[in-house]
């Protein structure tokens, strides 16, 4: 550096005769919004989900219909009154599944539903297995969603299935959450909930105060 240069710049110091090619530039950080995407629900337990917030089971052919949509059995496939009664039976007992807590489950209602499930292990080339109907009818059906609430215990997926706590919503939902305490359905319900605190608190912080005595 020549001497002359700082003079000829007085108070600019040193960094005036740098080459703009040796400052350093670090590369900002790409912006994150701070939340990350909820993880991706398994489509074993998102048919197990649809199954328990099913309310257009209304008839045996509404049950065959919505069950082959689903690959659980095949189109067409005739089911009955009784298979109606045991679906609904297999609703309401996985229901009461997923509200209840470890130490008051009814099983009951569920070995009932389960009595004549059946399902069977398929193999892939890769190695892979997994569990598909055993027979083309409500027994297959009931089998395969059976074995995906066993399925989801023993991965510790299970405690993700809740029921929403929004009133007047009672859909079970699994929760994505990454920290897994999600309360709601939907964001929907959420909001919903939150209103309501809201203007209870409000409705609290109104209340006259008690007359003294
Ligand atoms: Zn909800």
């Amino acid at each position: 550096m020549r001497p002359s240069a700082i003079a000829a710049n007085p108070g600019r110091g040193v960094w005036y005769h740098r080459p703009m090619a040796r400052r350093m530039y670090k590369p900002r950080p790409a912006k994150t919004t701070g939340r990350r995407a909820p993880e991706p629900v398994p489509e074993d337990l998102r048919h197990l989900v649809a199954f328990v917030n099913a309310r257009e089971l209304e008839s045996p052919a509404a049950l065959s219909d919505w069950l082959s949509r689903r690959d659980l059995v095949p189109r067409g496939t005739e089911l009955s009154e009784d298979d109606l009664e045991r679906a609904r039976e297999a609703r309401a007992g996985l229901r009461s599944l997923i509200a209840a807590d470890a130490e008051d489950v009814e099983p009951g209602l569920l070995n009932r539903a389960a009595s004549n499930a059946v399902v069977r292990v398929r193999f892939e080339m890769d190695g892979s297995a997994s569990f598909e109907p055993a027979s083309a009818d409500l027994a297959g059906a009931l089998g395969r969603l059976f074995a995906t609430v066993v399925l989801a215990r023993a991965e510790g997926l299970w405690h993700r299935l809740k029921i929403c706590e929004a009133e007047a919503c009672g859909q079970a939902f699994y929760d994505a959450s990454l920290n897994r305490r999600g309360r709601w359905c939907s964001r929907a319900c959420g909001n919903r909930y939150a209103a309501r605190g809201y203007r209870s608190r409000r409705k609290e912080a109104g209340r006259p105060p008690p007359p003294s005595a």
